[in-house]
C-alpha cells in the first residue's frame, strides 16, 4: 500500500508537487497522468525515496520513506524514465550485476534471473550487448532489473515513451501480467495509456491532483456536464428560447443554421437527460426532429477540460 498525505516538493519558487494526499491499495495498478511539467517524476522520485519531500508524508508498506529508505528500495521496484543500463555488459551480466547491488542472497540470484528473463521475454537476447539491444528490448530489460528482487510494488515512470507502437504494446502486456502479483504506480502522458492500462486513473496538473477514478468513472464525471444536438425544422429564435426553458437545460447555443433548420447545442450542468423533453416539445410545436445526439464525453476529454482550461 501507498500512503501519501500532503506530500509537497518545491524547487525554489517553483511548485512541482503540491499538497498531493492518495492512497494506492494493494493490487492496484494506478496510473498518473498530465502533461509534460505536471509534477510527475518529482512525486515518483519522492516515492521511492531518491528526493526528499518539502513537506508532508509518504508511507511504503506501512514505512515511512524518509525513516526507512533501505527497507523501501527493497520492496519498491522503480523503473526512472531515463533508465541507466550497463551498456559494456550482456543482459544476462547486467541482471547478476543488478543482483549484486540490490545485495541479494548469491544463492537466489540464476532463480531470480532465469524468472525475470521469462517474465520479460529476455530469452532470445541473454548473450547479447546491453549496448545493441533496440528500445523495447532496453525497456523490458529495465522491468527485469526492477522485479529481479520481487518487489511488492512498482513505480514506472513513462515506461513506454520512446516506443514504437508495437513495442509500446508489448511493454503495456507485460505490465498487465505484473499487476496480477503487484501494486503499479505508472506515470504516463499518453492517455490511451492510462485509459487501457490502468484500473484507476489520477490526474496531475501544475502539481495537483485535479481528478481521481476509473478511466469510465472519470469520462461519466465530465459526461455529467453533457451536450446533446438537436436538428430541428424551426424557426431559430423562437426554437431556441423555448428550448432554453426545459427542465434540466442550462444553455444553449445555436452550432449551425442552415435553410430552415437549425442544429442546436443543449448543456446541462447537472447531467439531466433531456431528450424526451426535447421531443415533447418538438411534437406539440411541430417542429420536426432531424436529428438528436447525446455527446459521450471520453478521458480525452475529461483530460482536456481539467488541464487546459486551467489557469496556469
Ligand atoms: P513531469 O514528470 O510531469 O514532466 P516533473 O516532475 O519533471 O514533471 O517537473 C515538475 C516541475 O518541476 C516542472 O515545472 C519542472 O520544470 C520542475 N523541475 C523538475 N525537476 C527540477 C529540478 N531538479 N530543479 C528545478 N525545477 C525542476
Amino acid at each position: 500500500m501507498i500512503e501519501l498525505s500532503q506530500l509537497t516538493k518545491r524547487y525554489g519558487s517553483t511548485m512541482a508537487v503540491d499538497h498531493v494526499s492518495l492512497t494506492v491499495q494493494p493490487g492496484e495498478i494506478v496510473g498518473l497522468l498530465g502533461p509534460n511539467g505536471a509534477g510527475k517524476t518529482t512525486l515518483l522520485k519522492m516515492l521511492t525515496g531518491y528526493l526528499p519531500p518539502t513537506e508532508g508524508t509518504a508511507r511504503v508498506a506501512n514505512l515511512e520513506i524518509l525513516d526507512n529508505s533501505l527497507e523501501v528500495r527493497r520492496r519498491i521496484g522503480y523503473l526512472p524514465e531515463t533508465n541507466p543500463l550497463y551498456e559494456d555488459l550482456a543482459v544476462y551480466e547486467s541482471l547478476e550485476w543488478t543482483a549484486r547491488l540490490r545485495g541479494m542472497n548469491p544463492a537466489s540470484h540464476p532463480p531470480a534471473i532465469r524468472h525475470v528473463i521469462e517474465v520479460c521475454g529476455l530469452a532470445g537476447v541473454v548473450g547479447k550487448d546491453v549496448a545493441h539491444l533496440s528500445k523495447g528490448y532496453r525497456q523490458r530489460l529495465g522491468l527485469a532489473q526492477a522485479i529481479l528482487h520481487d518487489p511488492e510494488i512498482l513505480i514506472l515512470d513513462e515506461p513506454t515513451s520512446g516506443l514504437d507502437p508495437n513495442q509500446q504494446q508489448e511493454v503495456r502486456q507485460l505490465i498487465q501480467t505484473l499487476k496480477q502479483k503487484k501494486t503499479v504506480l505508472l506515470s504516463t502522458h499518453i492517455l490511451p495509456e492510462a485509459q487501457s492500462s490502468c484500473d484507476r486513473v489520477l490526474i496531475i496538473h501544475h502539481g495537483k491532483i485535479v481528478a481521481d477514478g476509473t478511466p469510465q468513472a472519470l469520462g461519466q464525471q465530465a459526461a455529467r456536464g453533457s451536450r446533446l444536438l438537436v436538428e430541428l425544422k424551426a424557426p431559430a429564435p423562437a426554437a431556441g428560447q423555448a428550448l432554453a426553458q426545459l427542465s434540466g437545460v442550462d444553455r444553449v447555443a445555436v452550432q449551425k443554421a442552415y435553410d430552415s433548420c437549425v442544429v442546436f447545442i443543449l448543456e446541462s450542468a447537472g447531467g439531466a437527460d433531456v431528450r424526451e423533453a426535447v421531443f415533447e416539445l418538438a411534437v406539440q410545436r411541430r417542429w420536426p426532429i432531424l436529428g438528436m445526439t447525446q455527446e459521450t464525453i471520453s478521458l480525452e476529454e475529461v483530460f482536456r477540460q481539467l488541464t487546459m482550461g486551467m489557469p496556469s
